[in-house]
């Protein structure tokens, strides 16, 4: 008898099993499948995790399941293994994770369709016709010799070697060529020359290569502007020499148009792009591209890290720091440390990219764990840029900008050049209050005020989404004395329009700028080079490459300064350094100023005495000595309820019945209220697991979420167990 062990995308940790469907022979039954099965009143799609032969308790009556939905197992067993790892780790049921590694529409059980490439190749009369005898025609002649280099090749990938349709007509009327459909086998890449690498980049391909072979982990710490792209571009053409393919994952391609055409000018191959802005339908597309090997590069997003492939020999982690890898809600992953992980069950090389690595990855390599490459110097012409505080303190400032530096911005495009503002936070004001009785705009469902969006007269939360109408007098004494405090960037850019009416502006924030092909005009344009100003929140300082930018202005550095969070220093120094990296990309050189209340701060004036790598070791010494991460370990557990009270005596349960059998070395801190403790209209307290060892704070947390589990929880509560939390 064969029992069939299978993941079901529900809340609980647990396996389910069943019998085979009617009809199914048990060599047919293979984990990776996906089943369809009866459970309670509804029919779900499962992932057939074990098939287990003659078990010894069958006393038991088992549901069948009710259909076998794929021939063959959709996810390689690598994959299969890297979830399994995953909800291990991540303490999070199975079926949800693996779920995250199929296009929704597979997901739900619907059928899976295989992806036909419609190409062409040459017939046997064009395969045996002589060099030259074409030579009238060049067109054909080109479109002959390559069909005879390559072999059957995707329409896509001639067209996007220059090879035209109607050049593939006339050989088709001539006998010489056919349209046939491409299989996987036939898919190749080629890269075109890359540039000439400079000493430092020469050296870390050359490691690289020498260790491509089986798994390895590298960390690329390169300044901006050093060249990691490059060295990134040359060494997935080395992995696609070898026949393999290469899974890159960068932190928002929606906001970077310019890494993808980067690489779509480099390949001549099929690339698949997966991220969250693709309709379901491309997704899939791109998803079965890539599992079948038709397409030899992937590039996503986080999601992607769960991408079947047939032979990934590289992974790339582009701005590994970036904290849009680690998933914040249901399924909480870093897909920086999946890929590693996955680096190690493929044996294939992996390697971590940035110009201010987090302390996690750097710690890593200081240890050897990973190999350490550096790139200390701009590639190219760009000189890193000069960094200046201006002490604002007591200088009046118009929309949050001081007169020098609008000065600033005015010299720099009196000279014809660019300038770009920072300023993380969008919207007209983040605070409206009464003058009269001092009341100010709050969100009714969380504990944070109201942003005025000035032109939309509207008050918005930006934590849960409400708006409301800017009220036209206050609703408490009636006053129509309303101030605003503080500024966003819509402030900002009025200002700025008035004070500089001929030149061009543009907002880049999340209201003004949506979906990728905004970005790519915004980009386009900017570079085009004629003097103007880009004014934008975090949005714009994420890899991209504007070269007559010579001026970066720091609008608010206070804002990054002051975070409860024990990794605020180390966000703050990572942000200044990349907002800082725009400027200078060229040969104009670049400045930088920074506008403080604070100039004597010390993570401020650790930015600016030092370079990134040196503030890093000084941050990582002290975490060192609290016993933080990355020498120390964290897990948390939050409950999030419609009651206040309730959720933290939530957790004070786990607690009260976790405490007698805790690990040794492991602090158990709270229950204490989240740091923003009610939003949207749901209070939010956690229970933090502190310790030395990794293991016996995942044993802590495993402890707690059992008990958890097995608590009667009410409906209007939820909980969730976080390892290794980036947001506290
Ligand atoms: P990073 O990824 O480190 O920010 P990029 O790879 O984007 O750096 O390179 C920054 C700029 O320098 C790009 O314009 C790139 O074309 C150029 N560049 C990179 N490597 C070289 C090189 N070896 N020679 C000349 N220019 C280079
Ligand atoms: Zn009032
Ligand atoms: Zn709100």
């Amino acid at each position: 008898m064969t029992i069939l062990r299978l993941a079901l995308p529900t809340p609980l940790r647990a396996l389910f099993d069943y019998l085979p469907p009617a009809g199914s022979q048990s060599a047919q039954l293979r984990p990776g499948q996906r089943l369809s099965v009866p459970f309670g009143h509804r029919e779900l799609c499962g992932v057939l995790v074990e098939v287990m032969a003659d078990p010894q308790s069958t006393d038991f009556e088992l549901k069948q399941a009710s259909e076998l939905l794929d021939p063959e197992p959709l996810l390689p067993k690598t994959l299969q293994k890297l979830c399994q790892w995953a909800a291990d780790y991540y303490q999070h049921p199975i079926g949800e994770v693996l779920a995250a590694a199929f296009p929704t529409r597979l997901r739900k059980g619907n059928p899976h369709r295989g992806l036909t490439i419609p190409g062409w190749q040459l017939t046997t009369q064009g395969k045996g016709l002589g060099e030259g005898a074409l030579g009238r025609s060049p067109r054909q002649a080109e479109a002959l010799a390559a069909l005879r280099q390559q072999g059957p090749t995707s329409g896509q990938q001639l067209a996007a070697a220059g090879i035209k349709r109607p050049a593939l007509k006339s050989l088709q009327d001539k006998g010489l060529a056919e349209p046939c459909e491409i299989s996987p086998a036939h898919c190749h890449a080629s890269a075109r020359p890359g540039l000439a690498l400079n000493n430092e980049q020469a050296q870390a391909l050359q490691a690289l290569i020498a260790t491509s072979e089986g798994f390895s982990c590298h960390l690329l710490e390169g300044v901006t502007g050093s060249g990691k792209t490059e060295v990134y571009l040359q060494l997935i053409a080395h992995c696609l020499a070898q026949g393999k393919q290469a899974l890159v994952l960068i932190p928002e391609i929606g906001l970077t148009p310019q890494t993808l055409a980067r690489f779509e000018q480099r390949f001549d191959t099929d690339i698949a792009v997966l991220h969250s802005g693709l309709g379901e339908v491309q997704r899939e597309r791109a998803w079965e591209a890539a599992r079948t090997g038709i397409a030899r590069i992937v590039i996503g997003t986080r999601s992607a890290v769960l991408t079947p492939m047939v032979d990934p020999g590289l992974i790339v982690v582009d701005e590994e720091h970036d904290s849009s890898f680690k998933q914040q809600d249901g399924f909480r992953y870093s897909a920086r440390d999946v890929a590693v992980k996955r680096g190690q069950l493929e044996r294939c090389q992996v390697l971590l990219g940035s110009a201010t690595p987090s302390l996690e990855t750097l710690h890593n390599a200081l240890q050897g764990r990973y190999q350490h490459h550096r790139l200390t110097e701009r590639a190219g012409s760009g000189e890193l840029p000069q960094l200046t505080v201006l002490d604002v303190r007591r200088q009046p400032l118009q929309a949050g900008l001081s007169e020098a530096l609008v000065k600033a911005v005015g010299d720099t495009l009196a000279r014809g050049e660019q300038s770009l503002l920072f300023l993380n936070r969008r919207g007209f004001a983040p605070t409206v209050q009464c003058h009269d009785c001092g009341w100010i705009a709050d969100c009714n469902h969380c504990d944070a005020r109201l942003t005025l969006h000035r032109r939309q007269r509207r008050l918005r939360c930006h934590h849960c989404g409400h708006s409301e109408p800017l009220p036209g007098s206050c609703p408490q004494c009636r006053s129509e004395q309303l101030l605003t405090q503080g500024v966003g960037t819509e402030q900002a850019e009025e200002f700025l329009r008035q004070r500089f009416p001929d030149t061009a502006l543009y907002r880049v924030d999340s209201d003004s700028m949506q979906g990728r092909e905004a970005m790519q005009a915004l980009v386009d344009q900017v570079n085009e080079g004629q003097p103007c100003i880009l004014l934008g929140t975090q949005m714009l300082t994420k890899g991209h490459h504007f070269p007559a930018v010579s001026l970066v202005g720091v609008i608010d550095m206070d804002a990054l300064l002051f975070s409860g969070d024990f990794r605020g220093e180390e966000r703050a120094a990572q942000l200044l350094t990349q907002v800082a990296g725009r400027a200078g990309r060229a040969d104009t050189g670049g400045q930088v100023l920074i506008q403080t209340h604070h100039p004597e701060h010390p993570c401020l004036q650790g930015t600016l005495s030092q370079t990134y790598h040196e503030q890093a070791l000084a941050m990582l010494a002290e975490r060192l000595e609290r016993n933080l991460p990355p020498t120390g370990n964290l897990a948390l557990l939050r409950s999030d309820c419609t009651d206040a009270r309730q959720g933290e005596h939530f957790l004070q349960t786990l607690r009260h019945n976790a405490q007698r059998q805790m690990p040794a070395g492991v602090a158990l801190i709270g229950p204490l209220p989240a740091p923003m403790q009610r939003r949207a209209g749901r209070f939010r307290a956690q229970l933090l697991i502190h310790g030395g060892e990794r293991a016996q704070v995942h044993r802590a947390a495993r402890l707690l979420v059992s008990i958890a589990q097995r608590q009667k929880v009410a409906r209007n509560l939820s909980w969730s167990v976080d390892i290794d939390p980036q947001d506290m």
